[in-house]
């Protein structure tokens, strides 16, 4: 057997696709640099590595299920009443080991989902598991498992897995006596072991009538997600009419 065909197939075994197609050129210019073998053989390892990192961060990204891919570069804090300064804290990502949660409030159109994208983006690019899912969706699929006794296994899997999970556009659909107790699951689930990002267009004072107008489980709900967490109350109008506005395409003139 050939020495190439000897390599390859240990490549394969150890799953080592980065060494298998860097070692022969890095080879060939280790010679011409004269590194030594060590020098050489951490080449290889680098290599390999930054392969599996890279290959990680897309993995994690995918089952993250961002609905589009937004980041804060794009961002204009110009144009916004969100606290930049916050937002670079939260992109530490601190408040993953501190399970904190983030709470988006606002109007539509100011940002909201934009930011919690841009964060699960970030939290994604650490390799860290994120889940991100529109309140709606996030009903129709717990109903789904519970109709087919899978949930247990979707609490542990898609909420107990991922460290973030994002929770768009709480409060545009309301939920009954059983989405609200499932609602209550989640929260107290992930309640000091990992992250919650939720964003609505409803103050606290409202969620009772998204919450089948139970206060009990409201306050048990607002108290868990409030303990430890960043709120963030974003107000103005929303950022597409002001653009449209600005380029003298809408009639409305802001107050
Ligand atoms: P919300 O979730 O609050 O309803 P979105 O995040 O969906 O609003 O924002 C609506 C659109 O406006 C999106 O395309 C978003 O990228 C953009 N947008 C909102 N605020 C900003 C901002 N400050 N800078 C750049 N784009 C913004
Ligand atoms: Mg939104």
């Amino acid at each position: 057997m050939l020495l190439h065909e000897h390599i390859s197939e240990y490549c394969t075994k150890f799953k080592l696709p980065g060494v298998l197609e860097s070692y022969q050129h890095l080879a060939d210019s280790a010679a011409q640099k004269k590194l030594s073998y060590s020098e050489y053989l951490c080449k290889l390892f680098e290599i390999e590595n930054s392969g599996r990192e890279l290959r990680g961060r897309e993995m994690v990204l995918k089952m993250a299920g961002l609905p589009k891919l937004k980041t804060i570069d794009t961002f204009d804090f110009s144009s916004s009443s969100v606290d930049k300064t916050l937002i670079n804290e939260i992109l530490t990502l601190r408040f993953i080991d501190e399970c904190k949660n983030i709470l988006l409030f606002g109007p539509s159109g100011v940002g909201k989902t934009h930011l919690a994208t841009a964060i699960a983006y970030a939290v994604t690019q650490q390799r860290i598991k994120t889940k991100f899912i529109t309140a709606g969706d996030l009903m129709i699929q717990l109903e789904a498992a519970s109709a087919t006794n899978r949930l247990d296994n979707y609490f542990k899997r898609t909420i107990g897995i991922p460290r973030v999970l994002v929770i768009d556009e709480f409060g545009y659909v309301k939920f009954n006596e059983t989405q609200a107790n499932l609602f209550f699951q989640i929260i107290n689930k992930k309640y000091e072991t990992g992250s919650i990002i939720i964003t609505s267009n409803l103050s606290f004072t409202k969620w009772k009538e998204v919450l089948n107008n139970d206060e009990a489980l409201t306050t048990a709900i607002l108290d868990r997600l409030i303990h430890h967490s960043h709120l963030i109350n974003i107000t103005g109008e929303s950022y597409r009419l002001k653009q449209k506005r600005e380029a003298g395409l809408l009639d409305i003139s802001a107050k």
